[in-house]
């Protein structure tokens, strides 16, 4: 047999620690570190990995204030380290405090057994308020639960932040877990109060526990209904309320402005979020066909196939209006009537800016954010509305499984996502943003299956950049990036299996063709 397969690659949530980086990384560390020291031959190493991953994930918010990290004694560089730490038996679990100068073997929890992901969120809560002060994280704010009196000078002031207040039963993690998700993030500051002062809790209106009471920067003040009592849930609606945001990460990170500056509107437009709004999908379609392709002079070879393969799914698939409709239709015929192998893009910006002339075919010229606006020149537009086109295709694919028969795409259930892949590929102006897009699509594009699968696996790659842009340079602090669809906007996609956030995928499927459905397009500020 060759090399054992590693159990874990650097994709991982995770620090991959080796017998150099291991000592450098636990060393006078800001942060508690918690270890798992494995052997990638070990079955039940491997057996736990997934869930190892998993918890990473679920408390990669917590990094400040404790890092996961893995180590592996099966390869012979970590033999002598693992010797050093006393590692006999695989999984060993240890916790390392913040600020160790010292050598020390660490803590051993709960004799290597293997646990689910609350249960050690639980007990790397436990390690953290046993720690004595000297070693504790400066990031880790206090985890103690404040009295009812407290509450009320809360309520009493106006602050810069929101305040959530989690009232929970003595034994319960969930403020405390809370508490920890929001370290890296400004705007919110979360508190946990016990339920033991009953007549404070009448007046508050808290009839259960755990509950999450609500004070707003202007000082109203009131609790979170509608929400399961869930800590995934609490911590998901917090993150997605305006101004609350991951701070900026310090390394930097990619932007993500157009490949030229879009015209700013003057004044902002309320809006719905749980809207779509014709005027993002047309600003995106005149930014895209009059100035994104438009910086390719000739379209030729693959470029041309991606251009004519678009342009068929859009007239096939776009929910238009019929004036837009129609110069979808006209494009398409002129695209498939030329047999020519490469064509001038002035050729076709003649036949979209031409068109106008003639009455009732025509795409507005400017472009006009609704859903898609930024709070700062260079934030959201033309991104947002290229996700919502794609969103909005893959959902029209999906309720009109018979929209494409008789062109080349009849029967693929990929149709829209390769030809988004093709688009980003040739066209799209953020050159880095299509190189991840492109090894997402590599990774498993393919397993997409039917029309439905297509839907649910643009949902969760957007979800996956969501994830790694929170607290990039490109955020909009009106705008988080969150898991998305947030709780307020669909409680039913939300649940926990064995404590751990769980996507309920059929009810996100209901909720995303209702959502980028036809139905739900406002045109609310359309020319
Ligand atoms: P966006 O992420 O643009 O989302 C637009 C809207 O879609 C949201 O307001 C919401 O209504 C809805 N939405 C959010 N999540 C989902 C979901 N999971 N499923 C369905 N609908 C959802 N920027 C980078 O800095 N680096 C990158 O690598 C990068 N890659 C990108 C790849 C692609 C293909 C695209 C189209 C954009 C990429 N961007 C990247 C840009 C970035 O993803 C955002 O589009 C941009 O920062 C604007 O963000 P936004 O707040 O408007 O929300």
């Amino acid at each position: 047999p060759g090399a054992p397969k590693e159990l874990y690659s650097p994709q991982d949530p995770l620090a991959l620690l080796d017998s150099r980086s291991l000592p450098r990384a636990l060393n006078n560390s800001a942060s508690a570190w918690l270890l798992e020291f494995y052997s990638s031959w070990c079955g039940h190493c491997v057996q736990y990995a997934p869930t190892w991953r998993v918890l990473a994930g679920d408390v990669k918010d917590w990094e400040p204030v404790i890092k996961i990290g893995v180590l592996d004694c099966a390869n012979e560089v970590n033999t002598d380290v693992c010797k050093q730490y006393g590692i006999q038996y695989y999984p060993s679990f240890r916790f390392f405090k913040a600020f160790t100068k010292e050598f020390t073997q660490g803590e051993n929890y709960k004799s290597g057994a293997e646990h689910d992901v609350q249960t050690v969120r639980q007990v790397i809560i436990d390690f953290l308020q046993n720690s004595p002060a000297e070693s504790k994280p400066p990031a880790c704010p206090s985890l103690a639960p404040i009295e009812s009196s407290q509450v009320e000078s809360l309520i009493a002031v106006k602050e810069s932040h929101y305040t959530a207040v989690i009232y929970e039963s003595p034994d319960s993690y969930i403020g405390r877990e809370v508490i920890l998700d929001f370290v890296q993030y400004e705007g919110l500051v979360v508190k946990r109060a016990l339920d033991t002062d009953k007549e404070a809790l009448q007046k508050l209106g808290i009839v259960s526990v755990p509950s999450c009471y609500l004070i707003y920067p202007n000082g109203t003040h009131g609790l979170i209904n509608n929400l399961e009592p869930l800590r995934s849930l609490f911590s998901s609606h917090l993150k997605s309320l305006p101004g609350v945001r991951k701070k900026t990460l310090s390394r930097p990170e990619l932007t993500t402005k157009p490949t030229k500056p879009d015209k700013m509107t003057e004044t902002w437009k309320e809006f719905d979020k749980s809207k779509m709004y014709m005027a993002d999908l047309e600003s995106g379609l005149h930014y895209l066909l009059r100035v994104e392709v438009a910086t390719h002079q000739m379209l030729k070879g693959d470029e041309l196939k991606a251009f004519k393969d678009f342009i068929t799914i859009l007239y096939k698939l776009f929910p238009g209006r019929p004036h837009v409709a129609r110069l979808l239709e006209t494009l398409q015929d002129w695209l498939v009537s030329m047999p020519l192998d490469k064509i001038p893009y002035d050729a076709i910006l003649d036949l979209v800016n031409n068109k106008m002339q003639i009455s009732g075919i025509y795409l507005t010229s400017h472009v006009q954010w609704v859903g898609c606006q930024g709070s700062e020149p260079g934030l959201r537009g033309y991104p947002c509305s290229l996700w919502k086109l794609f969103h909005t295709l893959t959902v029209q694919a999906a309720l009109q499984p018979n929209a494409l028969t008789n062109t080349a795409f009849e029967g693929n259930s990929q149709a829209v996502l390769q030809t988004m892949r093709q688009y980003i590929k040739h066209f799209f102006g953020c050159r880095e943003c299509a190189g991840h897009f492109e090894s997402m699509a590599k990774e498993s594009m393919d397993d997409v299956k039917t029309l439905k699968e297509a839907v649910l696996w643009l949902w969760s790659k957007h979800n996956k950049v969501n994830k790694r842009l929170a607290g990039a340079a490109s955020e909009d602090v009106k705008s988080p990036k969150v898991d998305w669809p947030t709780p307020d906007m669909c409680p039913a996609c939300h649940g926990e299996v064995k404590g751990v956030h769980n996507w309920n995928e059929e009810e996100v499927l209901v909720f995303l063709k209702k959502h980028y459905g036809s139905k739900d397009i406002s045109l609310l500020y359309s020319d």
